[in-house]
C-alpha cells in the first residue's frame, strides 16, 4: 500500500513540537516517515492546536472526527494530560490506571 494511502488514526492530534531538544514532534516523524493522513479524536488544545492550519504549513493532514462519542473519549483523554503537563509522557503512561 502507498504511504500516502495510509491513515494514522489517534487521540490527540499530533504535536508539532518537543520541548525536549533530543527529539522530534509527532508530526515531523509522521512527515518524514510520508505517513501524512491523520484521523484524530480531537485537535490539542492543551498545545494550543485549535484547527488543522498549523499541520497544512507542516504538509500533513489531519482530519478531526465527527463521532461525538470518539470526542468525547478524547476530550477526556486530553484533560489526563493537561493535569498532568509537568510529567513526561511515559510518566503519564505508567501511572495512569484505566
Ligand atoms: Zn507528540
Amino acid at each position: 500500500m502507498p504511504k500516502e494511502e495510509i491513515q494514522i488514526v489517534t487521540t490527540l492530534s499530533p504535536c508539532t513540537r518537543r520541548t525536549v531538544e533530543s527529539r522530534s514532534s509527532c508530526s515531523s516523524i509522521l512527515k518524514n516517515l510520508g505517513l501524512v493522513n491523520i484521523y484524530s479524536g480531537v485537535f490539542d488544545t492543551s498545545l494550543g492546536i485549535e484547527d488543522n492550519s498549523i499541520y497544512r504549513d507542516i504538509g500533513i493532514n489531519v482530519e478531526v472526527t465527527s463521532d461525538n462519542y470518539f470526542k468525547y473519549v478524547c476530550k477526556k483523554l486530553m484533560r489526563v494530560f493537561q493535569e498532568k503537563r509537568d510529567l513526561s509522557l511515559l510518566e503519564i503512561k505508567e501511572g495512569f490506571v484505566w
